[in-house]
């Protein structure tokens, strides 16, 4: 359990020195209990109270890395059960599974195929990251030489799923180096499981039948000097799923259960006899709190919906995901190119970018600062106003870069064209398409 804001303000320095950034020790203490700062925001904290105030400051679930390289990810760490609290941190981890006895020409298919998955949006790279290997014959060469063929010739990182101790000991010499996820312990092998873990320094899954049957295991693991768990309450029924991890996620923040500390791990492939049916529980694991969701496959039409939508959990909704403002270039334009202005809201950039770039019409995109809302909301906020756009349009050095003075504006925001033609006087103010989709019609005809 963690510590109360008076337990933790007795550890602190009491002189009230304001460096932290709020005017007393008591409000570091209040905010360091309730998960809002951060204990490094104090530098005069001794490491004997350091040692004794990590567990307050700890996140009540714990963060757990798994994998390495350019898929290595990070689940858990959350300190919210709803994200309009403050924000949700690491997103849900997607997985999909391959029998270890697959033969080898159709391994290096899936993961051609697997690896293909990954989709631009906002700027970023969305794409799954595990691959879960399963065990079903019990055949250590054969899990071991599938685990470092998959470790070695792909980005993707590894579940290893077996209750067998042998099993699991060659498919962690194979592939330990890519640390993998351990799945894994239960009452009948935990002291061999935990052990190999913590040998080989690996995240470790805990299996049981219940809510309850997990914390003696998660103890013993713990006890153990492991700290990188992650649990499975064993549910397979999609009712019982979403109540058991509701459950879980209560227990770690309100009741500050640290055996129940820990990220989940899920089996949609296990709850459900088709890949739409599985989508679909995957959907609501990823919004109710799953860790890692594994699914027996991925295809395009049921991963990239996942993507997305664990995309638009994991963003902070305090904070717009937003571009920096200026002169953005598309597709090599000169001083004959057109000029387009639009707002800094990542969504609208990456949108309206897109169809420039596939009109194959070279433009001057102008992006001006609108705190992150898109063209409409900025407008009716008074964010995207015809003067100020027309004071940024003059600041932004656009007009030593082009011939014409013209400026295409967002039809949605049509009405600013007559505050933006006092501001730029002898400058055209074009209303552009309202929809972005008509873009490339629009610069094409021109
Ligand atoms: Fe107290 Fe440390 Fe904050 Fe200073 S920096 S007010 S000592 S908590």
């Amino acid at each position: 359990m963690g510590l109360t804001g008076i337990q933790i303000f007795k550890l602190l320095p009491q002189t009230n020195c304001k460096e932290c950034g709020v005017p007393t020790c008591l409000a570091f203490a209040m905010n360091l209990a309730s998960g809002k700062a951060e204990l490094d925001a104090c530098p005069y904290v001794s490491d004997e109270a350091k040692e004794k105030l990590s567990e307050a400051s700890a996140p009540p679930i714990r963060p757990v890395v798994v994998g390495k390289g350019v898929r290595k990810a990070t689940t858990g760490g959350e300190t919210v059960l709803y994200r309009h609290e403050k924000t949700f941190y690491n997103p849900t981890l997607l997985a999909a599974t391959i029998d270890a006895g697959i033969k080898k020409a159709d391994l290096e298919k899936q993961l051609k195929v697997w690896n293909a998955f990954q989709f631009e949006r906002v700027g970023l790279n969305l794409r799954p990251e595990l691959v879960a290997l399963k065990d079903t014959k019990g055949d250590k060469k054969a899990f071991a030489d599938t685990a470092k063929a998959i470790a070695e010739t792909s980005e993707f990182n590894l579940i290893l799923m077996t209750e067998d101790v042998g099993v699991m000991k060659a498919g962690v010499e194979a592939c330990g180096f890519k640390r993998p996820l351990m799945y894994a312990a239960t009452e009948a092998n935990c002291d061999d499981m935990g052990a190999i873990a913590r040998e080989n320094d690996l995240p470790i899954a805990v299996k049981a039948d219940s809510i309850e049957a997990l914390i003696p295991l998660t103890d013993k693991l713990t006890a153990m000097g492991i700290k990188d768990i992650v649990i499975d309450p064993g549910s397979r029924e999609i009712k019982q799923a979403l109540e058991d991890q509701v459950a879980i996620r209560r227990a770690a923040l309100k009741a500050g259960n640290r055996s129940l500390g820990f990220p989940t791990i899920t089996f949609p492939c296990e709850m459900a006899s088709n890949l739409d049916m599985e989508t679909l529980t995957a959907a609501m694991l990823i919004a109710k709190y799953g860790g890692i969701v594994v699914l027996s496959d991925f295809s395009g039409e049921s991963v990239f919906p996942l993507l997305l939508e664990r995309l638009n959990i994991f963003t902070d909704p305090q904070r717009p995901m937003t571009v920096t403002e200026g002169i953005y270039e598309i597709g090599s334009p000169d001083e004959n190119s057109p000029v387009l202005v639009t707002t800094n809201f990542a969504l609208t950039y990456f949108i309206v970018s897109g169809e420039i770039e596939g009109s194959r019409v070279p433009s001057w995109l102008l992006i001006k600062d609108s705190e992150g809302l898109s063209v409409m909301t900025a407008w009716a906020a008074g964010k995207f106003a015809g003067d100020d756009v027309g004071v940024f349009i003059k600041k932004c050095g656009i007009a030593d870069k082009i011939k014409n003075t013209e400026v295409i504006i967002p039809g949605y925001a049509a009405s600013i064209a007559g505050d933006m033609e006092e501001e730029l006087p002898g400058w055209t103010i074009t209303v552009g398409p309202r929809e972005a989709a008509h873009i490339p019609a629009f610069l094409k005809a021109r």
